[in-house]
């Protein structure tokens, strides 16, 4: 696995003095290879947390120009770029963050096409989408290839993570079959909570990269920052998830 560097180990000191870490762990960090499925409020957050971390490579896919509502949440956009692509936007922050991680912008969302491409370039998939068309593409793509996937979702003052480990734990597919009749494209949403559930989810990533603690496995970690109350509930495959559970002919789902 490749070596640090001597700029590398002075960048990362603070956390290779994590318990488990380490040089083995940050090298671990620099070899990986991230996608973000969204860079805005929840997944630019997370995003800008694995490229402080070290992540080898960030693969960000997001559609569109930045827009002045963008900015209540989305923190890697900026004002003087409102009107300029998102990606192009996000990937220029993380650079000036740290130039020893490689960035690959993708202007484009999540589709049930574009899905397997992109998730086959990641060793970890974050989901950060706000619409349930483009999370079941990634779920899906995500269990059909093995890559872990790290799902993270606020609404109001709520958030929600957890950690799909593909043929172990349930996928979003278990929990929400179809895209829900009533979810609207726009929601109700402070920067403060999406950006709380962005690091939540980077958190995740680090410990499945370096093997540091537990992920959320067949754990939902749900938020409610209107009086602070954390809850994890536990989750379970459904035995006729489609996802899961590919009928005859479908690619095999690996173990990992
Ligand atoms: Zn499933």
């Amino acid at each position: 696995m490749t070596e640090l560097t001597a700029d590398e180990r002075e960048a990362y000191a603070w956390q290779m003095t994590v318990p488990g870490v380490g040089e083995s762990g940050q090298r671990k960090l620099k070899a990986a290879s991230v996608l973000v499925s969204r860079v805005g409020g929840l997944g630019g957050v997370a995003a800008y947390e694995l490229a402080a971390a070290g992540v080898g490579r960030l693969i960000l896919a997001h559609a569109g120009n930045i827009k002045p509502g963008d900015l209540n949440r989305q923190l890697l956009m900026t004002h003087a770029a409102i009107g300029t692509p998102r990606v192009a936007c996000a990937a220029r922050r993380l650079r000036e963050l740290n130039p020893r991680v490689e960035v690959v912008a993708v202007p484009e969302n999540v589709t049930p096409e574009n899905a397997p491409r992109l998730v086959s370039l990641a060793d970890v998939v974050v989901d950060a989408a706000p619409l349930f068309e483009e999370r079941l593409a990634l779920n899906a793509a995500a269990v059909r290839l093995g890559k872990p996937l790290v799902e993270a979702a606020v609404y109001e003052l709520t958030a929600q993570v957890t950690t799909v480990l593909p043929g172990r734990t349930a996928c979003l597919a278990c929990r929400v079959p179809e895209v829900p009749a009533d979810w609207t494209r726009r929601f109700p949403v402070f920067g403060a909570v999406s950006g709380a559930a962005g690091s939540f989810a980077a958190a995740e990533v680090i410990k499945l990269v370096t093997g540091v603690g537990e992920p959320l496995a067949d754990r939902l970690l749900a938020c409610d920052l209107r009086d602070m109350r954390f809850r994890v509930f536990r989750t379970r495959r459904r035995p006729g998830c489609p996802v899961c559970n590919p009928g005859p002919g479908a690619p095999p789902t690996r173990d990992p």
